[in-house]
């Protein structure tokens, strides 16, 4: 049978540029807008996958694969035909280096839960030094970025699991930790996923994901015997993910480091790695394994995403890193965000569930009582469900205040449909009468 090429939408979106001039940070909020606030998406549970790591290790290579189930739309035949040039994000051979930033694919892709409900899942690549040693604050802000806004973390890596790599990681997870010393419950983070790339010890542990779970256990043991700074890393990472995962990837072949004019085509690529690539990419990108990006345990919205992005650069927009003071702060602001969030949905689903659509006109009395028993009870909901924020009492009351300005706005909205309903407003004219009473 003749296997098709698969068709791919969209585009790599630029969302966080490194200014040529100063060197420093900025998010390109409109592009961030053009893929967060599509209609299709906007007010949809979002899941963030990104993949991180040092350059050149082919992350981009793999995030194409990626694209090519998701726009297979998680077909059987979705490596499509052998001769299929790889396209996406950019990925290249040689050995300079690109630029340092964040991009997101264009066009979001919807899965289906088991559950029924359906979430939207955004691809994010990242390109960055990921060392502590080389140029601290780019990479910094880059993967903390990458680790604040995302459900699902890829760490790619080469050959093994190091000491160092586990290093890097609890930098960028420190912002988490940081955030999460006010709660006890929740994960700061939901899943990281350790990707290694041509590992090297495959007769003591074997390919693909049991042999990752296997060097992952190793690795993460902590015993007396370690130095406690090695220790201490351990523990955190445990802490700071709700899942922690391995997969073992087998070299893709030599045409794929040496070919002059390698395209990505699967017939240039190992046919191991290419078998294992079957395996993994319907794994990581499995509605199960698709998790919803939480902040402060509360899951969010692709449109309030948007916000936690601003958030950050805020935090990080001066060229020295943070101070853990700004970090806590921002902790408590993106967790007041979400249960300000929160707080709007419930009180929404009340008075839509009162006075929205085909629901009949209520008397203004009635209206107002319900509204401030709405009200009231979607501030409850504001202050249970915003944990991180506790210990910083002027953020909790600032965003407290913004949530009851926005309720304000919203009861105008259910008092004018409401009062669109009042026939005896309406029936001013006899023809008007004579609709309201046919009808
Ligand atoms: P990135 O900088 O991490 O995004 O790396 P790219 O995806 O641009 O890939 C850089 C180079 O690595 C390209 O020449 C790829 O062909 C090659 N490459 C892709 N996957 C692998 C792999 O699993 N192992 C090795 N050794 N090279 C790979
Ligand atoms: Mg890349």
């Amino acid at each position: 049978m003749q296997v098709e090429d698969i068709v791919m939408d969209g585009h790599p979106v630029p969302v966080l540029i490194q200014c040529e001039d100063t060197g420093s940070f900025e998010l390109d909020e409109e592009a961030l807008e053009e893929v967060l606030l599509n209609p299709k998406i906007a007010d949809k549970y979002v899941c963030v996958l990104a993949v991180a790591g040092a350059f050149r290790k082919g992350k981009s290579f793999l995030l194409d694969f990626l694209l090519r189930y998701m726009s297979s739309q998680q077909s059987q035949e979705w490596l499509g035909d052998v001769d299929q040039p790889l396209q996406g994000f950019k990925w290249r051979q040689g050995s300079k280096r690109e630029t340092t930033g964040v991009l997101i694919w264009s066009e979001p892709f919807l899965i289906k839960k088991r559950s029924g409900e359906e979430i939207a899942v955004i691809l994010m690549d990242t390109q960055g030094t990921f060392d502590i040693q080389s140029s601290m604050k780019d990479s910094t802000t880059v993967f903390a970025l990458t680790t604040m806004v995302s459900s699902v973390l890829v760490y790619n890596l080469m050959n093994n699991i190091q000491e160092d790599d586990l290093m890097n990681l609890q930098l960028f997870t420190s912002y988490g930790m940081l955030a999460q010393e006010d709660c006890d419950s929740a994960h700061p983070f939901q899943r990281l996923h350790f990707l290694v790339r041509d590992w090297g010890f495959p007769y003591e542990v074997p390919y693909g994901h049991q042999g990752g779970q296997k060097l992952l256990d190793e690795i993460l043991l902590v015993t007396e015997k370690q130095h406690p700074a090695h220790q201490e890393v351990r523990r955190d990472l445990r802490k700071c993910f709700r899942d922690i995962n391995c997969y073992l990837m087998p070299h893709p072949g030599f045409n794929v480091i040496q070919k002059a004019d390698f395209d990505g085509r699967l017939a240039d690529i190992e046919e191991e790695f290419v078998n294992h690539l079957k395996v993994l990419v319907p794994r990581l990108l499995s509605p199960e394994n698709l998790v919803k990006k939480e902040i402060g345990g509360q899951p969010i919205k692709a449109r309030d995403l948007l916000k936690f992005f601003t958030l950050f650069m805020e935090v990080f927009k001066d060229s020295d890193l943070p101070e853990p003071t700004t970090l806590v702060e921002f902790a408590a602001q993106a967790s007041s965000q979400a249960a300000l969030e929160a707080g709007k949905e419930f009180y929404a689903e009340t008075m839509e569930a009162l006075v929205g659509g085909d629901r009949p006109f209520l008397k203004t009395v009635q209206m107002e009582a319900e509204h401030s028993k709405a009200k009231e009870r979607a501030i409850q909901t504001y202050l249970e469900k915003n944990k991180y924020g506790r210990k910083n009492q002027s953020v909790v009351e600032k965003y407290q205040l913004m949530l009851e300005e926005e309720v304000g706005k919203m009861f105008l909205k259910y008092s004018q449909q409401n009062e669109a309903k009042n026939v005896f407003k309406a029936a001013r004219t006899p023809a008007t009468l004579f609709s309201v009473l046919m009808f």
